[in-house]
């Protein structure tokens, strides 16, 4: 059995501790490695070694900096193939849909090759006279990051490489139930000529995460993740005096006016809800039918759900691949039948799907409810699964307000043929990031990723510009030369002379 081990100091690194986690292909079933999980004392030892290179690494220039980026580019697209593969093979998505997502980790580390650009600082002459003012940001020191399984590639690279390109070290702990790939970038990245210490990979659970919190050396906690968890990192790493930005979990409404283009929404929705099997946090989880819209756009759905095509993510016919682990399978399961019971309308049952040759998979078929109501669990909770709930609404300020009331606010679009309608969504709805007409609207490298309400504890979003903010502290200088001036003591406020 493959051991998984960490990557710390540029190279593999196996720390004390003998606990270890189990890895599975998830279209099989099979277990494929063990992972090793960090103590704190390994992970102790990581931050040392990342805070020794930080003294050299905050100090190169950032075109230096860039130039390694730009490396690091190359390889990413020259081994891309690969990296797909190892995503496929413990996460369970299917191939093109693993390597958009690794495409979309490749278009922030584009963002960051600009770093010399992006670090620019601003510049007053004369805030007073012969007194010149400027700002700039500074690296923070040790910045970690802890990553969920649904995007082993693309959720490490919204931080690593904007974090390091600033002039930080990294520690990244990826998520045990599919750590291999982020270990293959780290390598990837020594090979483009990043110094030793400067990316690290810690493998490990609770513990490790803990240990992260309580290190005093490590000055910034990127966290991605589910809500509970995101809100006790967002807690306790303030607690500590550490910068934290936590996002965490969703429930993505996708808004379908009567005037819309039928096809399209229809279209969008079963990309968005099914895709990666759902387990997105910007996959959409609810449909909101608004006016009469509602039976032809469920009529609609009921035929393409039951045509999707599930299968092994490594399969080019599949349009769907399993689920990432039998808890997980089990606990989509457990939504589905509650759903039944609390009375939704199951249209499309996806639960006793099987596959010949991959019994043990870990897979499920689409599932369709009708009827959803807003005081249903299937409704409130995040279910993370290829599990569609269609709720009805009298008109659009009805629909405004199921949108705005939940207690997520990752995503939402609106499908219609309206601008005004559109526009008016886009600026009343209490969520981060909005599409109209486009049905998964994450943002690009160079805008912003991030939620609003309990889908984000902190101030600043990830990757784009916030991702530089938070990566970097403010510093602003005010400087005088002393020719030609005469000091006296000053007991009062400075102002402008
Ligand atoms: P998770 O919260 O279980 O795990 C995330 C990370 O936290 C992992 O690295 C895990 O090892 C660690 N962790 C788990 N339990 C912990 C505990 N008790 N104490 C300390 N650390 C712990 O999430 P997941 O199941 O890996 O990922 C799915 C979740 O992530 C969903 O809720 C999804 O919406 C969310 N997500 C959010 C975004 C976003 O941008 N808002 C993006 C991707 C995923």
């Amino acid at each position: 059995m493959e051991l998984i081990e960490h990557y710390v100091g540029g190279k593999k690194f196996s720390g004390g501790s003998k606990k270890t986690g189990k890895v599975f292909n998830p279209a099989t079933g099979e277990q494929s490695a063990e992972v090793k999980l960090a103590s704190k004392s390994d992970l102790d030892d990581a931050v040392k070694i990342a805070n020794k290179a930080f003294v050299e690494w905050s100090n190169k220039p950032p075109l230096y900096r860039a130039r390694i980026l730009f490396k690091f580019k190359e390889l990413i697209e020259k081994y891309s193939d690969e990296l797909t593969k190892i995503i496929v093979a413990e996460h369970g998505k299917v191939y093109e849909d693993a390597k958009g997502s690794l495409t979309r980790g490749l278009e922030v580390v584009e963002f960051a090759c600009g770093i010399p650009q992006l670090l620019k600082g601003e510049f007053t002459e004369n805030v007073g006279t012969n007194v010149d003012s400027w700002s700039l940001r500074q690296p923070l020191g040790v910045c970690a990051g802890i990553t969920p399984f649904n995007f082993p590639a693309m959720v490490p690279m919204w931080m690593f490489p904007i974090a390091i390109a600033c002039g930080n070290t990294f520690i990244l702990k990826p998520s045990e139930k599919d750590p291999s790939c982020s270990l293959r970038l780290a390598e990837l990245f020594s090979e483009a000529g990043l110094p030793d210490g400067v990316l690290n990979i810690v493998n490990g659970d609770k513990e490790s995460v803990d240990a992260i919190i309580e290190n005093k050396d490590i000055a910034a906690v990127s966290f991605v993740g589910s809500t509970p968890i995101a809100k006790y990192i967002y807690e306790n790493c303030a607690k500590n005096e550490k910068r934290v930005q936590a996002l965490g979990g969703a429930k993505n409404h996708c808004v379908v006016m009567p005037d819309c283009d039928l096809d399209q929404a229809v279209n969008g929705l079963m990309g968005a809800a099914y895709g990666s099997a759902g387990e997105r946090c910007m996959a959409q989880s609810v449909a909101v039918a608004v006016g009469d819209i509602g039976d032809k756009l469920v009529k609609n759905l009921i035929k393409k759900v039951e045509a999707l095509k599930v299968g092994p993510g490594m399969d080019k016919k599949s349009e769907m691949g399993p689920l990432v682990t039998k808890q997980h399978l089990e606990k989509v399961k457990g939504y589905v039948d509650l759903g039944v019971k609390e009375g939704a309308k199951l249209v499309v049952d996806g639960r006793n799907l099987k596959l010949q040759g991959y019994e043990k998979g870990f897979y499920i078929g689409g599932c369709l409810f009708d009827h959803v109501k807003k005081n249903m669990r299937i409704y409130k909770e995040e279910i993370f699964g290829p599990v569609l709930s269609v709720i009805r609404a009298k008109n659009f300020d009805e629909a405004l307000d199921l949108v705005n009331s939940h207690e997520y606010g990752n995503g939402v679009s609106i499908f219609t043929r309206d601008g005004d309608t559109g526009r008016t969504f886009s600026s009343k709805a209490k969520i981060g990031m909005v599409g109209i007409n486009i049905p998964i609207p994450v943002p690009m490298a160079f805008h912003s990723f991030g939620g609003w309400k309990r889908s984000l504890f902190g101030d600043q979003h990830m990757h784009g510009p916030e991702g530089v903010r938070f990566y970097t502290k403010l510093k602003t200088i005010t400087s005088r030369w002393p020719s030609g001036f005469k000091s006296n003591p000053e007991f009062i406020m400075p102002t402008m002379k």
